[in-house]
């Protein structure tokens, strides 16, 4: 389960359309290993791209600090799919794959293939990929 607040679900949805045409992306923060987000942090798209995303490792560097001096962490990504359903294409199974990635984050994607936004968020883990509900609280 994924549980957010009514404004960090609008945030990630502006955030996939004030980045089109090209992917938009961000970093979930919260308490470690939680389901709740504490905020949401836009990332710059370094690849600049509208099929692929590459979170700028300066904007996540410094969103990782400040994480850490709040005691938090971050736990998991949101990126955008322009063209296509918000489900972890190939790319994104091989991403969340890699060696550093910590296994519990969320994966959060927004699509706007059909003309609206539309928000899940996926659990990846040894190559499998878990939906998992996403709440919202006020
Ligand atoms: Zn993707």
């Amino acid at each position: 389960m994924l549980e957010l607040r009514r404004h960090q679900w609008l945030e990630m949805l502006a955030e996939a359309w004030d980045s089109y045409p090209l992917e938009g992306c961000g970093l979930l923060v919260g308490a470690s290993g939680a389901e709740a987000v504490e905020r949401f942090v836009p990332i710059r798209n370094e690849a600049r791209s509208s099929r692929i995303y590459r979170l700028d490792g300066s904007q996540y560097a410094k969103a990782a600090v400040q994480a850490d001096r709040d005691g938090l962490d971050i736990i998991g990504v949101m990126h955008s799919h322009t063209h296509t359903a918000a489900y972890p294409s190939p790319t994104d199974v091989a991403e969340a794959s890699k060696p550093l990635v910590p296994p519990d984050w969320h994966w959060v994607i927004v699509s706007l293939g059909w003309g609206y936004p539309e928000l899940h968020s996926f659990r990846i883990l040894d190559g499998g990929i878990a939906e998992e509900p996403v709440v919202l609280a006020n």
